[in-house]
């Protein structure tokens, strides 16, 4: 693996695209001028968390994946509210983690850390070559004029939430509450593209380089069983066993009991106990763990 590879011109930073990206690094730094409050600070925790949910379970697992069911509006709402999270548009978001899944750590994938950590963590973002949503890997989504009105103006959910801090609690609500933790969500969602193909635990023999871990799966809200969602890429959950914690899959399951969304897909127990990497001792060696584990 090299960072110091010469990239071809449309690989290279965008810097008048990318420009809004590096500034939003610097907004908090206004935080020096209005200090922090401790209702800046919970305001930060709360958008962070609320908006990776919106992330995790809308781009990720129900524009990406489908791996359940909503109704129209709902499937709005949880896409306002994943790009409120200002990470482009919801169609680009999807269709380009398509691609990674078809093409995972080959020469075609679009973030493979096989290219440098920096490419994968950020660089392929800030390129000019992958600004343009993919839209043959996203048709089925893009049938939908608001998603596709939503895909082109996808910073309006970011302004509103942005002006809405600023008027509840004036400049330290905006550097602390919205600001602070847009950047950190940036680099906690962006940990998936990278952190999770170089470090943590393979349970699941896959034809690339996921790991599973149990840190950035608590900073993901449960992304971080990412062997696992690379061996079975179709599930609600992704942690697939009770003690791998999965808080956004909790959370679907408090909405499937609301009735806000339906038909979440979990994998067959059979799944769970095969492919397993040679090594691998906790389900490898007691099967009936997996089905102690899954209630089956
Ligand atoms: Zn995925
Ligand atoms: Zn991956």
């Amino acid at each position: 693996m090299s960072t110091s590879v010469v990239r071809p011109a449309d690989e290279r930073v965008f810097w008048s695209k990318s420009t809004p990206f590096f500034l939003m690094h610097l907004a908090p730094l206004g935080l020096f001028w209005t200090g922090m409050r401790w209702r800046d600070v919970a305001l930060c925790v709360a958008l962070y968390a609320t908006r990776m949910f919106f992330i995790t379970a809308g781009f990720h697992r129900y524009f990406a994946h489908r791996a359940y069911k909503t109704s129209r509006p709902m499937q709005f709402v949880l896409a306002f509210g994943a790009s409120s999270s200002c990470q482009k548009g919801v169609l680009w978001w999807a269709a380009h983690h398509r691609e990674h899944h078809k093409y995972s750590d080959t020469e075609r994938d679009i973030h493979s850390p096989k290219r440098g950590l920096w490419w994968s963590h950020v660089g392929w973002i800030l390129c000019r070559k992958y600004q343009p949503t993919e839209w043959s890997m996203i048709k089925d989504f893009a049938k939908y004029p608001e998603l596709v009105w939503l895909n082109r103006y996808h910073l309006v959910p970011g302004i509103v939430l942005g002006v809405a801090c600023y008027l509840w609690g004036g400049a330290s609500a905006l550097f602390g509450g919205f600001f602070l933790s847009t950047v950190l969500l940036y680099h906690g969602t962006f940990a998936i593209n990278s952190l999770t193909h170089l470090w943590g635990a393979r349970r699941y023999v896959t034809t690339d380089t996921s790991r599973n871990s149990f840190i950035l799966a608590l900073v993901t809200l449960g992304e971080g069983w990412h062997n696992n969602h690379h061996y079975y890429q179709s599930t609600a959950n992704q942690g697939f066993f009770w003690w791998e914690i999965d808080i956004s899959y909790y959370v679907l399951k408090l909405l499937g009991a609301l009735g806000l969304v339906w038909g979440l897909r979990r994998p067959p127990l059979h799944v769970l106990t095969s492919n397993l990497v040679k090594d691998h001792v906790d389900i490898g060696m007691h099967p009936e763990l997996a089905v102690l584990a899954t209630g089956k």
